[in-house]
């Protein structure tokens, strides 16, 4: 059986197609500025080079048909027929209040995704065409979504509400909702794999360290609590999003700034965290260099980085009553010993204890603390389009479906 996984943003679409039988990668890339002039295509089928060509893509409908006809492509593609092409996962951003689980696309999903766009603006919207663009080019495939928020809806009330009139959780669903779940939740039952431990006692601390960066609570395989909120821009300070502040700061620049509501998002999603604090990047890898060479404003971004994750960690460690382990994932959990080495470095005070050593050659799945640490320290590369490809099966199999219920 095959699936393909697609993840479709505002004006990319990101795809792999997956053999299920051994979960390998058949084939795998994207399609980069639809709708501009440039856009690109590149491809890469499993042991072969990667190719890249210009192809004119007005919209995401054009793009999902240039992603399938490279797919057939009898030169570089990796099936014969799209037929052979079972099913397709999408990734949503944003599942709103009612998804707490991946489930069959149907019109009722697409209307409660249309319903929920205000949430994800920017995200949603994007989804739903390539949803449509695959309906119209394979209609009788059936598709799955698997939702950014749905692994954390299980959180207790007292971690999703907050502070504000309860009638605007009633009216609005202004809460907490939490996002890379899918992340946190292949990371997190690989956590207890490493451990020994059976998932359902499992408890785990996920830090998904990208350039959009959450912490996660994992208990017993259940989200206890998150750092994201009710958008992707709270919690810790990402590439270019502010993370946790005082919410008065927002009217206060507003009004010194003279900026309207579209201003004040701007500035707090595309010109905050990394690249505000230190003025040289939203990438942890020059501001890094940067602060070595002795930046003081790169090494204060760092610093407060860092100061932000043991503050969620703290809280985790105590809301969990304790961690099996601490799991590193993402562009930078996954690559930056020293972001880990600053993080672990304060961790004594919880039992745990890095492996320097571990920590620098950390390489694939790690083990990064020492034997006799009493809180494991993991290193675990993230793989959300496999956790889609997983789900998707599941469900496809699961209804064991007619292939004419859609739409
Ligand atoms: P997203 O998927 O949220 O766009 P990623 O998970 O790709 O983000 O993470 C991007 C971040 O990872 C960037 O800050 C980048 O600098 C960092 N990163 C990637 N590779 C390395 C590396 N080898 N060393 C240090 N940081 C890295």
């Amino acid at each position: 059986m095959k699936i393909l996984v697609l993840n479709c943003g505002s004006s990319s679409v990101k795809y792999q197609l997956f053999r299920m039988a051994d979960e390998s990668i058949l084939a795998k890339g994207f399609v980069d500025q639809i709708g501009m002039d440039n856009s690109v295509l590149e491809h890469q089928a499993a042991g072969r080079e990667k190719i890249n060509f210009k192809v004119e893509m007005p919209d995401h409908f054009s793009a999902i048909r240039a992603v399938l006809e490279t797919l057939i492509d009898p030169n570089y593609g990796v099936v014969r027929d799209l037929w052979e092409i079972r099913a397709v996962g999408h990734r949503i951003v944003h599942g709103g209040p009612n998804f707490s689980n991946s489930v069959l696309v149907d019109d009722k999903v697409v209307a409660e995704l249309r319903r929920i766009i205000e949430l994800a603006p920017l995200h949603n919207p994007a989804a739903i065409m390539g949803i449509e663009a695959c309906h119209k080019q394979m209609p009788n495939v059936p598709m799955v979504v698997v939702f950014d928020t749905a692994f954390h809806r299980g959180m207790p009330p007292r971690n999703y509400l907050y502070g504000v009139p309860y009638k605007y959780y009633e009216k609005y669903s202004v809460r907490r909702y939490g996002f890379h779940g899918t992340s946190h939740r292949y990371v997190g039952m690989r956590a207890a794999d490493m451990l020994g431990k059976p998932y359902e006692e499992a408890k785990t601390i996920s830090c998904h360290l990208g350039n959009g960066a959450s912490l996660c609570a994992i208990d017993g395989g259940r989200v206890l609590d998150t750092s994201m909120g009710f958008t992707p821009l709270a919690g810790l300070l990402m590439g270019t999003r502010c993370g946790d502040l005082d919410p008065a700061v927002v009217y206060y620049l507003m009004k010194k700034e003279n900026l309207d509501a579209e201003g004040i998002n701007n500035l707090l999603n595309k010109q905050s965290g990394l690249l505000g604090l230190s003025g040289v990047s939203n990438d942890i890898r020059p501001v890094t260099a940067a602060a070595l060479a002795g930046n003081p404003r790169a090494m204060m971004a760092i610093s407060v980085f860092v100061r932000q994750i043991l503050h969620y960690i703290g809280a985790y460690y105590l809301e969990l009553g304790g961690a099996d382990s601490i799991v590193f994932t993402a562009g930078i959990g996954e690559n930056s010993s020293l972001i880990r080495k600053k993080v672990c470095s304060q961790l004594a005070v919880i039992g745990a204890a890095l492996d320097e050593e571990a920590n620098l050659n950390a390489c694939g799945e790690t083990v990064i603390s020492l034997p006799d640490s009493k809180v494991k320290i993991f290193v675990i590369p993230t793989n959300e389009e496999l956790v889609i490809a997983r789900d998707t099966l599941e469900i496809v199999y699961e209804k064991n479906m007619g292939l004419d219920r859609f739409f």
